[in-house]
């Protein structure tokens, strides 16, 4: 029988009793792993009502233990990285070692974790007036949510719940509904951590889970995870109902090659930046920006990619694993036939990919466009597949513009070798995350990672220990330490501290 994907509520991992599952596939060979349930509308209840029951002690735990606890996790999630890694490689049919990365981009979050009493510090004054001292207390906010994407199934439920675990709330997370065997291991480790009971709870589901829980007056913030489409939704949802919501969403990132650039790093970064993982990367480059001269090399990529193949996760040469599920390679194929109907020139097209052994994967291989223009559908939507498309311009200034005039904003890089071209870049491009011959320029945990304009909605304080602001209210206190004027019967009609 195909075991069924539990809940996790209130310390234990429960069957759901709804009748609605989604199965859970390896997208490398359609093999059934799992029914993951729609938790009904009382499953979700009962997450939330455990998670406001367990916030009351949970608050109260001291700091010190709350970062011993996650210390202990980060050590079992290191005792149990291949192990993750495999199943995550299984549910989402990445490499072994990107199924490795993944997970290992997750454990740096919760060291962030485990150094929490200096994370939520908060500031004194002395003396702000006579005997009065000012000083504020960064306190938890409640039960909090987090609803994850497909496509980092380990990184980004640890961006969230251990720092907001270990600032004193309590958490219900709500993993993507493709890949959820990972957040249930994941869950599972904190348990045997030492997380007491209700303080991290786990629901599955789609839509409707995720609008009661946007809904629900006791969910305090909503972290988010994913599309635009959905992060707009969610956004509006939550704040509506008076949440705090931060919303990091889709991406169309390009990188800029300067004709001075190291011509072999350079196209080796934009080959494995544009396609590794299968191109499903909130990062991933999808656009080329080649800057005058830089154009000649198009002939070079060209051949590199097509010498790139994807493959099962335990194939040690494929350089990548296959589409999640059918309808999103649908949709790739789909963009790339619509590449070729608008005009572009398809210089090398992966949409007939076979791997194999594996007849049934949901197979793309490396796909370049050259002569692409801003009003192709292939420029304009996320792809979310290994697909590149090259643009030409004659100067770094009309790359610059091109970039600034994309809605959205999260990443984005420049290969060159000049210092005045890369500070004129980073100076002037309104994008979160800037490489300078970095391809993907993921900040570690203790910068913040943010997208800009329409790759992002909400409160900042996004991902690692940054997010401490996020999961917290700073509370101000002003006392008066000294006993004086006890005689006086005037009271004091102003706001001035004497
Ligand atoms: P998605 O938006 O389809 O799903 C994300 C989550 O939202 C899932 O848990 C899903 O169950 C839920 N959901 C789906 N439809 C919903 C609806 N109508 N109402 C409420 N909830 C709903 O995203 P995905 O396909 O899983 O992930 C890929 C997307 O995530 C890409 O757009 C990618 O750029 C983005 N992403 C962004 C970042 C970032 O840091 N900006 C990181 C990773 C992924």
């Amino acid at each position: 029988m195909t075991p069924q994907v539990p809940l996790f509520i209130n310390g234990e991992f429960v069957t759901s009793a709804s009748s609605q599952t989604l199965p859970v596939t390896n997208p490398a060979n359609q093999q059934l792993l799992a029914e993951v349930p729609m938790a009904t509308h009382d499953e979700v209840e009962m997450a939330i009502a455990s998670g406001l029951e367990a916030f009351q002690t949970w608050r109260n735990v001291p700091v010190s233990e709350r970062a011993r606890i996650m210390m202990r996790y980060q050590a079992l999630l290191k005792e149990h990285h291949d192990e993750l890694g495999e199943l995550l490689a299984a549910d989402t049919g990445k490499t072994f070692e990107d199924a490795k990365g993944d997970v290992w981009r997750g454990i740096e979050v919760v060291e962030q974790a485990a150094n929490i009493p200096s994370n939520m510090m908060g500031e004194t004054v002395e003396n702000v007036a006579g005997g009065i001292d000012t000083y504020s207390y960064i306190q938890p906010i409640g039960v909090v949510a987090g609803i994850t994407p497909f496509n980092f199934p380990a990184m980004i439920p640890l961006w969230m719940f251990p720092l907001a675990i270990a600032c004193g709330n309590t958490f219900v997370l709500k993993p993507s509904e493709q890949d959820p065997l990972v957040p249930v291991r994941l869950v599972e480790l904190m348990r045997e951590a030492g997380l007491p009971k209700g303080v991290l709870n786990l629901v599955h589901g789609a839509a409707d889970q995720v609008n009661q829980i946007l809904n629900h007056p006791e969910i305090a913030a909503v972290s988010f995870v994913g599309s635009s489409r959905v992060g707009d939704h969610i956004y509006r949802t939550g704040t509506d109902a008076g949440k705090r919501v931060q919303c990091m969403m889709g991406a169309k990132n390009h990188m800029v090659v300067m004709p001075d650039a190291d011509k072999n790093s350079t196209l080796n970064a934009l080959v494995g930046a544009s396609v590794g993982a299968a191109g499903q990367r909130c990062m991933a480059i999808s656009v080329a920006v080649f800057v005058g001269e830089s154009k000649d090399w198009i002939e070079d990529l060209q051949a590199r990619m097509a010498g790139v193949r994807p493959g099962a996760w335990d194939d040690a040469s494929a350089s990548y694993g296959p589409i999640i599920s059918k309808p999103a390679f649908e949709k790739v194929l789909g963009l790339i036939q619509k590449g070729k109907d608008q005009g572009a020139t398809c210089l090398v097209d992966g949409s007939d990919c076979t791997v194999e052994g594996l007849p049934d994967g949901n197979w793309v291989g490396p796909t370049l466009f050259s002569d692409v223009t801003t009003d192709m559908a292939i420029y304009q939507e996320e792809i979310f597949g290994p697909v590149l498309c090259c643009i030409t311009v004659a100067t770094l200034d009309e790359a610059i513009a091109l970039i600034n005039a994309c809605p959205f904003g999260n990443g984005t890089s420049l290969f060159t070798s000049s210092g005045g071209a890369a500070r004129k870049f980073q100076h002037e491009i309104m994008v979160g995350q800037v490489g300078i011959n970095i391809p993907i320029p993921v900040p570690l945990p203790f910068f913040s990672f943010t997208g800009w304009r329409d790759s992002f909605r909400g409160d900042q304080h996004a991902y690692g220990k940054q997010a401490v602001r996020f999961y917290t209210e700073t509370k101000t206190i002003t006392a008066k330490w000294t006993h004086t004027d006890t005689s006086s019967k005037t009271p004091n009609m102003s706001i001035n501290l004497r």
